[in-house]
């Protein structure tokens, strides 16, 4: 058989099994860049705007998804997040058991596109969507310009 001709058993085919190794780098882009560093610098969370559709974006990014055009108008995003959905974490990306268990929620903001995932800092029972959240975030000094720079959003 050849590799064009169709198969539903891909063991037919010619195979040595091993490892590769594959070490990925991704950068923050930057947009990505911009927004860690006044999270980092300010303590803001930055949201970028398209001046044609009026669409605000969060994350921020370079263009706008509906028309393509450059998003310059930059400004912080003010008012609580919001939280969609939840859910708890008992072990970790091992498989560990975590010595408590941990909320995770994705959240949103009134009038801008996207969002993020993080932490929450509340009892699993207490987070549900709908609630009004805030970020926390280290002392300056410990900031780093990434996202765990917020240590969770809490109530
Ligand atoms: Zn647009």
């Amino acid at each position: 058989m050849t590799f064009l001709e169709r198969t539903t058993k891909p063991d037919r085919f010619r195979a040595w099994k091993g490892d590769m190794e594959a070490d990925y780098r991704y950068t923050s882009g930057v947009a990505g860049e911009r927004f860690f560093t006044a999270l980092r610098d300010t303590g803001k969370l930055l949201a970028a705007r398209c001046p044609s559709c009026d669409i605000r974006y969060l994350p921020p990014r370079m263009y706008c998804e509906d028309c393509f055009g450059p998003l310059a108008d930059w400004s912080a995003v003010d008012g609580p997040a919001t939280v969609e959905t939840v859910t708890v974490v008992h072990v970790d990306a091992k498989g560990t058991p975590l010595p408590a268990p941990q909320v995770w929620a994705i959240l949103r903001w009134k009038g801008i596109r996207g969002g993020l995932v993080h932490r929450l800092a509340t009892a699993p029972e207490r987070a549900k969507p709908g609630l009004a959240v805030r970020p926390v975030l280290r002392p300056r000094p410990e900031r780093v310009g990434n996202i765990t720079d917020i240590l969770h959003f809490a109530p």
